[in-house]
């Protein structure tokens, strides 16, 4: 986490402009890029509804690219063409588009908010001493028998849940609580059948957690393990993601300046977890293509944080390959490119 010197700077930025140069005469690459494509540049964004209607009518076909998740039964019962595109801009004012009602489970959005409790609870050395900060190549749901990879993948995260002080349930209501203030919105809950669901075919976490258990890195029994069952099945909007998205993207204040939670070195680390491991073994790819910091769930959300700048919420439950919302990823490449939001100008 420390980068900070002028000749690593100096460094780290001609090899992206090598790397960006070589790329882009590569006339066999079909990758799109978010960079550096509209004369908007910084200043108030000014992204409004129109702009966002616009981006949604054109992408939202993209959901018939992918799959709705079923491997937890209850996810699958989803509709598909259901889309939303949520912006909290600047001045922490919400813009919604599309089925702005329609509420879906967070899944591994969660994680972030665990480790924000986690961390603050426990210290970030702590934490870290029993998982990595290690990007992956592996899907979601495998890792090795040693330490975690790191707190997105589901190993690190059911471990990061289980280090939340309290017991039985409380680890899970400090999540919800947390999730509930973030938002601004009590009526945050989570998912009875969906949780069920999850706690009855999700062998493969099971699995990792006994594993976690037999290292000596997981105290105590199932309850932890239900606890991440739980916060994966928290119901939210693609507004509450944009708003969490804000969150993290300035230094953990909310949306209406609330700054009661305010820590920018929790809201670097969060940011950087999701830089790194947000979007699953496509997260290096999504960051050369979006570059911003990026949670994705399997429930169909993504939550994204433009540093210093907006938050943003998509929904839309088709999954690609990599378990991430197919329209949802494309909507915000658009975005991206219309405002110049990546990181890597
Ligand atoms: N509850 C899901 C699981 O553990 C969360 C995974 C995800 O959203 N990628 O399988």
């Amino acid at each position: 986490l420390c980068f900070t010197s002028n000749k690593m700077k100096r460094y780290t930025f001609s090899t992206l402009l090598l790397s960006l140069s070589l790329t882009c005469f590569n006339p066999i690459n079909q990758t799109v890029y978010g960079q550096n494509t509209s004369k908007n540049s910084s200043k108030s964004l000014q992204i409004n509804e129109k702009t966002l209607s616009d981006i949604l009518e054109k992408n939202k076909a993209f959901y018939k690219e992918g799959k709705v998740a079923d491997y937890i039964p209850e996810l699958g019962k989803m509709q598909a063409d259901k889309i939303a595109f949520s912006v909290v801009n600047e001045n922490g004012k919400v813009i919604n588009i599309g089925d702005v009602n329609q509420k879906f489970t967070i899944q591994s959005i969660s994680k972030i908010i665990a480790l924000m409790i986690a961390v603050t609870e426990k210290g970030e050395k702590n934490v870290f001493s029993k998982m990595g900060y290690f990007g992956t190549d592996k899907p979601l749901n495998l890792e090795t028998t040693g330490k975690p990879l790191n707190p997105m993948m589901n190993a690190g995260a059911i471990l990061t849940t289980s280090m939340i002080d309290g017991e039985g349930e409380i680890p899970f209501k400090k999540i919800l609580e947390m999730v509930r203030y973030i938002t601004k919105n009590n009526s945050i809950d989570y998912s009875k059948s969906v949780y069920n669901s999850e706690k009855e075919t999700g062998h493969k976490n099971r699995g990792m957690f006994y594993l976690m258990k037999n290292n000596g890195l997981i105290e105590g029994d199932e309850e932890k393990l239900n606890n991440y069952f739980k916060q994966c099945s928290i119901e939210a909007t693609a507004e509450d993601l944009a708003k969490i998205g804000y969150f993290f993207a300035h230094q953990c204040t909310r949306f209406d300046g609330d700054t009661t939670y305010r820590n920018p070195e929790i809201s670097q680390l969060i940011q950087s977890q999701m830089l790194t491991a947000g979007m699953y073994e496509f997260s290096g790819e999504y960051s050369r293509t979006i570059g911003l910091p990026s949670k994705s769930g399997v429930g169909g959300g993504i939550t994204v944080s433009v540093p210093n700048k907006i938050g943003i919420g998509v929904f839309s439950p088709a999954l690609d390959k990599h378990g991430n919302s197919a329209a949802g990823y494309h909507m915000i490449l658009d975005l991206v490119k219309q405002y110049n939001l990546s990181l890597f100008q």
